[in-house]
């Protein structure tokens, strides 16, 4: 049996937002010494914008950006988004368009293939390249195993994120953690400003299983456990790997929300040491 005062906490936990799926997750947050979050969508607010195009080889801006709108216009990524925002011209006939997680796409346009992804996919297609310096998310476009440039795209931490993580190292959490798929300069970068202890990048959502494994193996040995925190569809796998999953509700997926233990309504990260506060309040009242 639940003691009663469980569901007192359940409750003031759903009247902030914060949907418990059952008592023993709430009580297991009394134990967290980790917790790991998602990037994009989960500690920035996943609406990217391009900041720069960058042409190569006698390609024009518009050329580059209508090959990369018309193979994005094959994605909802927050990345396919934001460069269709940015391209208002005629989008290509596009065939065969294929999506690959933590990688981009790739299509046929007028018989010749065209990748759209990061450095990962670019060297996955064998295509010679040299990896560009910029800060920010790099997108690279190459058609029929050439490179016709990139696209330099930037995300920012949410409002709330620095107060996510400052809270949680407030109530003593030992280890921030965040996993992202993006390159190492954005990732370092962000993580630096957030002032997160730890930052793990270039991540396929099966490397970001990996080392919540990592991490569970860890926490475990101390009697310790380990949330996670992320929005979409990419990161179920995690959701369900970590001790407790949390989704944040408001952007993201119906498939995250059902894979994950407790979900935050709303697009606040730093309901997750709210969440904490209430468990740790509902332990003092069953004692
Ligand atoms: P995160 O782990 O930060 O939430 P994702 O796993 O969604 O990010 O994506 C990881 C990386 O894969 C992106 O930073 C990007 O480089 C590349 N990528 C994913 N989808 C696309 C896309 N539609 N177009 C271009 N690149 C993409
Ligand atoms: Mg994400």
């Amino acid at each position: 049996s639940v003691p009663l005062s469980f569901f007192g906490g359940i409750g003031a936990a759903s009247k902030q937002g914060i949907l418990v799926k059952g008592s023993n997750y709430l009580e297991a947050l009394n134990d967290v010494d980790t917790v790991a979050f998602d990037k994009t969508g989960t500690l920035t607010k996943g609406q990217f914008s391009v900041v720069k195009v960058a042409p190569q080889n006698g390609i024009t801006k518009d050329e580059l950006l209508q090959m990369a709108a018309s193979v994005e216009k094959n994605s909802t990524h927050p990345i396919a988004v934001s460069i269709l925002n940015a391209y208002t011209g005629k989008i290509l006939p596009v065939e065969n368009a294929m999506e690959q997680a933590g990688h981009g796409l790739s299509a046929e346009i007028n018989g010749q293939r065209v990748v759209v992804g990061n450095a990962k996919a670019i060297k996955q297609a064998g295509i010679e390249f040299t990896e560009s310096t910029a800060l920010g998310t790099i997108v690279y476009v190459a058609v029929a195993g050439k490179l016709w440039g990139d696209i330099v795209i930037a995300d920012e931490p949410k409002k709330d994120a620095k107060k996510a993580i400052e809270l949680l190292n407030n109530r003593g959490i030992d280890q921030t953690v965040m996993l992202t798929g993006d390159n190492e300069k954005v990732g370092s970068a962000i993580a630096k400003k957030l002032h997160m202890s730890n930052v793990y990048t270039n991540l396929l959502p099966e490397n970001k299983v990996e080392i919540v494994n990592d991490l569970l193996k860890k926490s475990h040995q101390a009697n310790k456990k380990v949330a996670f925190v992320g929005d979409g569809i990419n990161d179920i796998p995690v959701l369900a790997t970590a001790d407790i999953g949390f989704a944040m509700g408001g952007l993201g997926s119906d498939a995250a929300v059902e894979a994950a233990d407790i979900v935050i309504m709303g697009d606040e990260p730093s309901k997750v040491a709210r969440a904490m506060k209430i468990a740790k309040k509902t332990r003092r009242i069953v004692i």
